[in-house]
């Protein structure tokens, strides 16, 4: 078998060419352009890649993105006090912190000085709450992109067994929260593992959909998958380049080459997930922006 390449620019390009009309639609009536500020704390070279692109992304489907830069010894009252000047701001529909934060700083307590109708990240206690219950939320956008890939690809996990490897705050147990539930697009039986689950092969053995998210390079190799399942790899690891041109490439926590022979369909690494993780940020700040339409209470 060879498996179907989901092209995860394509599924990126979709939804960003949808959103770009209702935008313009809504900019229009509403004269409102909808737009996030991300709070980027020191350099990270990573971070400052992915808050290029969700900049750019957001410009290109006619919405607005500020970029804050604090120095890297920021503290946690002056990241706290960039944050609520940011929920003040009217013209400011979505706020997210890029992760990762310098060491010192407690993410879990940033993210909840945010206000939860900015929360376009989908990582403030309320929403991952809504999100278990059920009840509409802004979906972490990793999450939402893996919904958005099976669901691109025609491909119902209803009463299927979808096992997710890594159980971190921001794809894990987020994507676990999302596909039990029940509703259209999740009713899938899931089993959650980490690193210390026992005979790990033997349950990623017995996926009908894999989702992967340890970052650790090409972990999940030909003998831990199946024949026929469908592989979401939502690893993004630096490792050397045997090229003289490049000192780095990224790869996945699956073993492409390997694995793409036994599944039905995978993500590749650039190109899969990350692209429409992007998208879902877009999607969550028009939504915010729906949202806060009715709020006169503030700042312009
Ligand atoms: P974390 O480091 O927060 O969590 C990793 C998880 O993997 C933990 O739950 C850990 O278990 C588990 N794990 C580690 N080793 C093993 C193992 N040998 N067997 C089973 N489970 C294991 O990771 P993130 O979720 O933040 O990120 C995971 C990967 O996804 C990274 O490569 C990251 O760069 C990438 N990523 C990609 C995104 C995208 O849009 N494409 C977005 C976010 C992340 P335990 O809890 O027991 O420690």
């Amino acid at each position: 078998m060879v498996a179907q390449l989901i092209d995860g620019k394509a599924v990126a390009k979709d939804i960003r060419d949808n959103l770009k009309k209702q935008i313009a639609e809504f900019s229009d009536k509403h004269a409102i352009i909808p737009k996030f500020a991300v709070v980027l704390v020191g350099q990270n070279p990573a971070s400052k890649v992915y808050v290029k692109n969700k900049r750019l992304a957001a410009l290109e489907c006619g919405m607005l993105a500020d970029v804050i830069e604090l120095p890297a010894g920021s503290n946690y009252e002056e990241i706290k006090v960039c944050i609520q000047k940011l929920n003040r701001d009217k013209s400011t529909h979505g706020i997210l912190v890029q992760l990762p934060l310098p060491n010192d700083i407690d993410k879990d307590l940033l993210v909840q000085e945010i206000d939860p109708i900015k929360d376009v990240d989908g990582l403030h206690p309320i929403s991952l709450g809504k999100l278990l219950q059920g009840n509409d939320t802004f979906v972490p956008a990793t999450p939402g992109a893996i919904q958005q890939i099976l669901k691109y690809i025609d491909y119902d996990v209803s009463g299927k067994h979808v096992v997710i490897c890594g159980r971190s705050d921001i794809v894990g147990k987020p994507v676990a929260a999302l596909l039990v539930q029940k509703e259209k697009g999740a009713n899938a039986t899931v089993t959650l593992c980490h690193s210390q689950t026992k005979n790990l092969q033997q349950i990623t053995y017995q996926a009908d959909v894999l989702i992967v998210a340890i970052g650790r390079p090409e972990f999940i190799d030909e003998n831990m998958v199946s024949e026929g399942t469908v592989v979401i790899d939502v690893g993004i690891n630096r490792v050397s380049s045997n090229l003289p041109s490049k000192a780095y490439k990224l790869v996945g926590d699956v073993q492409f080459e390997n694995v793409s022979k036994i599944a039905s369909a995978i993500t590749p690494v650039p190109g899969g997930v990350g692209p429409v993780t992007v998208s879902m940020l877009l999607l969550n700040t028009y939504k915010a922006a729906k949202l806060q339409l009715n709020k006169p209470d503030y700042e312009s």
